[in-house]
């Protein structure tokens, strides 16, 4: 294991950037899980993986021969408020592994120790926060959603003092990028240009190669960022998914879903959902999700806006252009998305009856409190006509009439398709799940692994999200809403 070779062009950029430091160790790390899978798709060779010393590398205690740790600096926009100094508090950047395709894997331990940036903070993370991200950002990659993943997680043989003392672990993340809105944010409040350029120019040489050559590329970046911000929330709000605290500081420059702190998946739809504990004013709620992402957008193009001309005017107007495309994407990809979700082709000819009729189904499942993913569960499963499992999709909304009325006209518009009654309901399968790491079952995998080290449910729960579109025999709990005893209300960042 020795050998996984790590770069770090991200040290080339300057000492303004970053703070070397490295890994504090811990006293007795275990591996929990190493992901395999992920590690051939980075392009390491089998000699690398289940090496005995895994579990020394993971937790910070060894370093890779090549590696120079570093925490970047970063600044943020949280719950609104501008704070200059964030930066990776309990993450240390390790390096980049460069795949022959092209593709880079950027690595970083989570939990790891102090920086430079911890403030307060002791930059551990206790074990539960490191499962659940472990199963949430797998989870999100096997339903097809930009993330961040877990190539790894240990438990370090010490406790973190929390609410109470709890066991602590460390996470190995691998992202396309670490930097952030507010890595640009950080160069901007002191007013470094040439350091916002540098910034842009590295991130636009790793994560956006095909703009390279374009005139104006700082514009052509900015609406690339645009455009995959825009589609990937609406890709969460297609799963029912909250982030929890969107600040500028956990949105990444290259599209993908980051820091999953308080997030989770509804059960039951309520379009004001939060389930974050600091959440208070429900900023990051379910419906403000589209909100937040130009909002947050707008401060990245605060930061860019001299890159986009020399003249002032004609850059803030450049800005404002690209600001007003988000809300067109996010529709677009929002109505294509909802569309596979209910079986309908792209018509043009129907796009506001398409949209009525998906706005309508909204609204029946919050009045009625419906579960999100067996809504769409039943709904990829009932036929052209009258069957038995009309019963089944129609109790989740107390077999109301709006719901009975609403089937009809979704069925009235699926004569307007030309596939087969069984090739829909195969495509609608390939992008409703059957499974999502539900609250409640993450919660039962903490409680295990943290009061009795019993990892069989994570490992159980894992190996069911690697296929959450498929049914799987004898895993029906996998599926189920949680019983009302069992409902998690709110969630914690663990920090
Ligand atoms: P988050 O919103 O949870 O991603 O974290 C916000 C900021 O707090 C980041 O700068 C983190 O690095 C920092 N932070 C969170 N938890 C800790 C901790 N336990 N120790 C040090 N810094 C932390
Ligand atoms: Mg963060």
């Amino acid at each position: 294991m020795k050998y996984i070779p790590l770069s770090n062009r991200f040290l080339e950029l300057g000492r303004q950037f970053y703070n070397k430091c490295r890994p504090v160790p811990v006293s007795a790390p275990t591996l929990i899980k190493y992901n395999e899978n992920l590690a051939t798709t980075m392009g390491l060779s089998s000699d690398d993986f289940y090496s005995s010393d895994a579990a020394l590398f993971f937790s910070g205690n060894q370093l890779f021969d090549s590696c120079e740790p570093l925490a970047m600096a970063y600044s943020g926009s949280q719950f609104g408020q501008f704070n200059p100094q964030l930066g990776d508090g309990r993450a240390i950047y390790l390096g980049e592994v460069n795949h022959p395709d092209g593709d880079c894997y950027d690595m970083q331990l989570k939990g790891s120790g102090r920086t430079a940036y911890s403030r307060n903070g002791d930059g551990r993370s206790a074990l539960g926060p490191v499962l659940r991200e472990y199963l949430v950002s797998e989870a999100m990659f096997k339903l097809n959603v930009p993330t961040t993943r877990a190539l790894a997680a240990v438990t370090t043989g010490e406790e973190v003092a929390r609410e109470s003392l709890t066991p602590g672990g460390i996470l190995t993340r691998i992202a396309s990028s670490f930097i952030r809105v507010g890595t640009f944010q950080y160069f901007a409040s002191s007013g470094d240009l040439k350091s916002i350029k540098k910034l842009a120019d590295y991130v636009i040489e790793r994560n956006y190669q095909a703009i390279q050559d374009v005139d104006n590329q700082y514009l052509e970046f900015f609406k690339s960022v645009v455009e995959r911000q825009a589609k990937l929330i609406a890709q969460w709000m297609q799963l029912g998914f909250i982030h929890g605290v969107m600040n500028t500081d956990n949105m990444s420059i290259a599209g993908e879903t980051i820091d999953y702190g308080p997030c989770a998946f509804m059960d039951e739809f309520d379009r004001n959902q939060v389930y974050s504990f600091i959440d208070r004013g429900g900023r990051y709620a379910y419906s403000n999700q589209p909100s937040i992402g130009l909002w947050n957008l707008t401060r990245l193009a605060e930061t860019l806006v001299p890159l986009f001309s020399d003249d002032t005017d004609k850059a803030v107007e450049l800005a404002k252009s690209v600001l007003q495309s988000y809300e067109g994407s996010y529709d677009n990809a929002w109505l294509a998305g909802m569309r596979d979700k209910l079986g309908l082709t792209p018509d043009a000819d129907n796009n506001e009856e398409d949209k009525r009729l998906i706005e309508s189904l909204f609204e029946i499942m919050h009045v009625k409190r419906a579960d999100f993913t067996l809504t769409f569960f039943y709904l990829s499963r009932l036929d052209m006509k009258y069957s038995s499992l009309d019963k089944k999709f129609k109790a989740l909304f107390d077999n109301s009439e709006s719901i009975e009325s609403w089937l009809s006209k979704w069925r009235e518009r699926l004569t307007k398709e030309s596939l087969t009654n069984e090739q829909r309901q195969l495509n609608m399968q390939t992008v409703n799940p059957v499974y999502i790491p539900r609250n409640h079952l993450i919660e039962a995998v903490i409680r295990a692994a943290e009061d009795n080290n019993d990892f069989t449910l994570f490992h159980e729960l894992h190996s069911v999200l690697e296929n959450p579109f498929s049914l799987q025999e004898g895993m029906d709990k996998y599926m189920l809403p949680p019983e009302p005893e069992e409902v998690v209300e709110n969630t914690f960042c663990g920090t």
